[in-house]
């Protein structure tokens, strides 16, 4: 059984139906990648599978349960967290601030040091930065402040969205090489992300999402050559 399933998912902001049929899979131990334009579906999506946006239609399973409808604070609970775009990190708080914010959200039976410490390790920018104003970091510092305060919660799956959004290249670079390192402490990782090389680089498999349909799926091997992708995302006229 897939670690997250949704199946026909459609959302709405009022009158503007911005997802009308999104479908995928992930399975424990992946990394998948949603592609798509500004405007796609994808953030939504996103959103609508964490219970931040109510789900007009469809189904989202994770972990053995259907969780549709249920609240975020359940589904984090759940082992569900959504890092979202934009580094949403409380400036005016320290980073260590931020952090512990992130652990509030964690089931039980957590050991704190421990968790604490790893983050640590995965982020030593942090380390060094940990009484500072998180408002007064680099962007790609505050990106992956995000990304430590979403991984607090302790997740199973963790959903990224846009997660090298503004930062200047070797800082995207950090950036997927952390979402890798991820992957091998046993977290899978659902990632939107405009980079369309690199995003496809790290992942096993992807979805191009178009009008809010997913419109092609494949690994990325398949992904990376298809016409469809080439002409569209990557500049390949
Ligand atoms: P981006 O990369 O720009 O975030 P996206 O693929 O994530 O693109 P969404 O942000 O999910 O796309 O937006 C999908 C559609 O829903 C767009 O047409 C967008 O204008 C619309 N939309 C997004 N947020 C709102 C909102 N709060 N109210 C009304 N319409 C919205």
């Amino acid at each position: 059984m897939p670690l997250l399933e949704v199946e026909s998912l459609a959302v709405s902001y009022g009158p503007i139906k911005a997802v009308r049929n999104v479908g995928l899979t992930v399975e424990s131990g992946e990394i998948v990648t949603v592609l798509g334009a500004n405007g796609a579906g994808k953030s939504t999506s996103l959103q609508a599978i964490v219970g931040l946006l109510p789900v007009q239609q469809g189904r989202v399973r994770f972990d053995g349960h259907d969780i549709t409808g249920e609240s975020t604070e359940r589904i984090v609970r759940r082992g569900l967290t959504l890092t979202p775009e934009g580094r949403r990190i409380f400036a005016p708080l320290t980073v260590e601030e931020n952090l512990r914010i992130g652990a509030a959200t964690q089931g039980k039976g957590g050991d704190m040091a421990a968790l604490w410490d790893q983050m640590m390790e995965l982020f030593p920018i942090l380390a060094t930065r940990r009484k500072q104003l998180a408002g007064t970091l680099s962007g790609g510092e505050q990106q992956q402040l995000a990304i430590a305060r979403s991984l607090m919660s302790r997740p199973k799956l963790l959903l990224l969205d846009e997660p090298s959004l503004g930062l200047a290249p070797i800082v995207v670079e950090l950036i997927f090489d952390l979402i890798k390192r991820l992957r091998g402490l046993g977290i899978t990782i659902l990632v939107v992300e405009q980079n369309v090389h690199q995003a496809l680089d790290i992942a096993d498999r992807g979805y191009v999402v178009r009008g809010g349909s997913v419109v092609l799926s494949g690994t990325a091997a398949e992904l990376k050559t298809s016409p469809d992708v080439q002409k569209a995302y990557m500049g390949h006229g």
